[in-house]
């Protein structure tokens, strides 16, 4: 709930405007439980207690990676579904990348997180509680978010949005709208909408190719909204918000690590600010696709040709951390010992 939801939702039990800020305050500390809410009196907690609930995520697995400290949380969900949430520590902060659904149906063909479709939406106070209890359960405090996990986020929209405006909310965490990023496959409706909010959050694409045809192949998404658009709508997105826009490469062996390529890329992002990720692939069990090894040399033919491309420091790689990847092994055993 929004403040003002949750105000009117306590004015109609006969209790004061003051009320809903309070108990905002501490649904965003990360409680699990009106119990945990000490300053409200023992009467209404049991009252809200009856009617709502707080926890909706419990956590099935944990884990640390003894690399890097990155930790990836498993959570269930209460109708016993699961999602990932994974939180890094840099130096410029702790980040948390979140899932914005269960599954997705886009179908990257690089991705875990598509092999068992989509399965359903995450609400925003799902979304808020990956972060919250993240938060609380690590003891480190959270400055970034990156909606980067399970799910397209422009296929759940209003529910980011929403998402979005809790965390932002000065009695919540109040996490600056710059130290967002929101990715998504190129869903072109939805970049365009974003454009007109003209929020400051970090857009970032999942090119991964710049011509129709590769990109079709590993991305149906391609299909419905094609690259040549998918350049405009950045365009007019940079145009519209000022922000520079984020493009992810996931780094395929033959399939889009070619010099011919990056000049593709060099050609379309031509006078439009904005950065290439280049991302080592990680390679997931069931798809025929390999990392490439030509990273370095990709990613030296585009800053010759003026484009800022770094290349991204892979973190987690001895706890599955990359997304889907922990999931498809919960429902893989999940599976197994149902067969037993
Ligand atoms: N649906 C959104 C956000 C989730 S995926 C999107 O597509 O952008 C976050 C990023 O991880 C995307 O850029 C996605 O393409 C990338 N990704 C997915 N599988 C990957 C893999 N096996 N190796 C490297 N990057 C991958």
């Amino acid at each position: 709930m929004t403040l003002e939801e949750l105000t009117a939702a306590l004015g109609e039990m006969g209790e004061p405007a003051f009320r809903g800020k309070q108990v905002f305050t501490w649904l965003h500390r990360g409680v699990r439980s009106f119990e945990e809410m000490s300053d409200i009196s023992k009467d209404l907690r049991e009252k809200l207690a009856e009617t709502y609930w707080v926890d909706g995520l419990t956590a099935a697995r944990k884990l640390v990676s003894q690399a890097d400290g990155t930790v990836k949380y498993l959570w269930e969900l209460q109708d016993g579904n699961c999602i990932e949430t994974v939180l890094m520590r840099y130096h410029h902060g702790n980040t948390v990348c979140i899932s914005s659904q269960v599954g997705c149906r886009m179908g990257c063909a690089f991705c875990a997180s598509t092999l068992g479709g989509k399965v359903r939406d995450l609400t925003a106070g799902e979304m808020l509680e990956q972060v919250l209890f993240a938060q609380a359960d690590s003891g480190l405090n959270v400055s970034n978010i990156v909606l980067m996990g399970i799910g397209e986020p422009m296929d759940n929209l209003d529910n980011v949005l929403r998402f979005l405006e809790l965390v932002n909310h000065p009695l919540g965490l109040h996490i600056g709208m710059r130290h967002i990023s929101l990715s998504t496959c190129g869903v072109i409706p939805g970049v365009r909408r974003l454009a007109e909010l003209g929020l400051q959050l970090t857009l970032s694409v999942s090119l991964h190719a710049p011509d129709s045809e590769t990109r079709s192949r590993i991305m149906p998404v391609n299909r419905a909204y094609d690259v040549e658009e998918l350049f405009v709508a950045c365009r007019d997105y940079f145009e519209k918000t000022g922000r520079r826009i984020s493009f992810e490469y996931a780094m395929i062996d033959g399939v889009n690590d070619m010099d011919w390529q990056a000049d593709l890329i060099a050609k379309k992002l031509r006078g439009m600010p904005g950065h290439v990720n280049l991302i080592p692939l990680n390679d997931v069990a069931e798809s025929p696709l390999k990392p490439s090894r030509r990273v370095r040399q990709f990613q030296q033919r585009l800053e010759r040709q003026g484009v800022t491309a770094t290349v991204r420091r892979s973190l987690g790689g001895d706890i599955d951390a990359s997304c889907g990847q922990l999931r498809r092994k919960a429902m893989e055993q999940g599976r197994e010992e149902q067969n037993q």
